[in-house]
């Protein structure tokens, strides 16, 4: 399950444009991140979300969904049990 953290938390989305080639990363909300997005290299519509390694920005810390020294709970990036780290 996702873990909603309080505060406006931007992950960082990855998305390959399948005209062009390009792979952009965008920070947008969590709501909008399977929404359609223009790729920014050549402004084509043929974008898909990548599927990669999730980053969430808190602050000016940045977790990693495939952190090798979280705990055993991080398997989405946003495992409370090791926000202390
Ligand atoms: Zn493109």
């Amino acid at each position: 399950m996702f873990l909603v953290y309080p505060g406006d938390i931007m992950p960082i989305y990855e998305y390959i444009c399948h005209e062009c080639g390009e792979r952009f990363e965008i920070i947008r909300p969590i709501k909008e991140a399977d929404s359609p997005i223009r790729c920014t290299t050549c402004q084509g519509h043929q974008t898909q979300r990548a599927v990669s390694v999730f980053y969430a920005q808190s602050g000016s810390r940045i977790i990693a969904g495939s952190n090798p020294s979280g705990c055993a709970g991080c398997t989405s990036g946003s495992c409370a049990s090791c926000n202390s780290n």
